[in-house]
């Protein structure tokens, strides 16, 4: 899988963002400065790097890299929206930007397309469980041979369960990856997305085969051992 450079002082961000990252699948790795990044920049798919770090400016950080002869993905997390034109009009060298404060579910489907473009993605791994088949690089998801139609919400709830088959995924995980938002935040939806789901799925919520409910906690996709 990719391995990604985490470039973020801040550890309010940089840790709940690398953990949703690790748990997508990623190797990540996070450094607080600028030169930390650079030191392990030829190593990596993509780097994610924050414009306000504080020993040099993202914006050298980025043009450094370039000049390098790196051509790994570069996107910008910035809080200084009105800077993105300079990002990119003085083109150093990144590829996409995501401001701050940011959607969990928009910055991880930037770093997917990113990937996708270099084909460091790993397009076409598949996670199996039981007779599911779910096709990450083409988001189709299989049990045995029946397609089953997902929504994109749908599709990635399955993703996060199905990877993590044979363990609970907490409601709190749930929220952040598939929605990006604060757990705080009502999850009544993710009650009716886990019962669409299932019901795609031709699961039987008071008999489970796919997806067991930890009441209160979370779910657990089962591994079928
Ligand atoms: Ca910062």
């Amino acid at each position: 899988m990719a391995r990604i450079i985490l470039a973020e002082d801040d550890t309010a961000i940089a840790e709940p963002l690398a953990r949703a990252l690790t748990r997508e699948g990623y190797e990540v790795s996070v450094r607080g400065t600028g030169q930390g990044a650079l030191d392990i920049v030829g190593n990596a798919d993509l780097v994610i790097l924050d414009l306000g770090l504080p020993d040099m400016d993202g914006l050298d950080v980025a043009r450094t890299v370039r000049a390098q002869g790196q051509d790994l993905p570069i996107l910008i997390l910035t809080a200084r929206a009105d800077e993105v034109d300079t990002v990119v009009g003085l083109d150093a060298g990144a590829d996409d930007y995501v401001t701050k404060p940011f959607r969990l579910a928009e910055l991880l489907a930037r770093v997917r397309a990113l990937l996708r473009r270099t084909g460091a993605d790993g397009a076409g791994d598949e996670l199996r469980v039981q007779d599911i088949r779910v096709d990450l690089g083409a988001r189709r998801a299989f049990v045995g041979n029946r397609e089953v139609q997902l929504t994109a919400r749908e599709f990635d709830l399955l993703r996060v369960l199905a990877k993590a088959a044979g363990t609970m995924v907490s409601r709190d995980a749930l929220m952040r990856e598939v929605w990006g938002s604060d757990p705080s935040s009502s999850t009544k939806t993710l009650d009716m997305h886990v019962s669409w789901l299932r019901r795609k799925l031709g699961d039987d919520p008071n008999s489970p085969r796919y997806i067991a409910t930890i009441r209160g906690m979370g779910f657990r996709f089962e591994d079928g051992s």
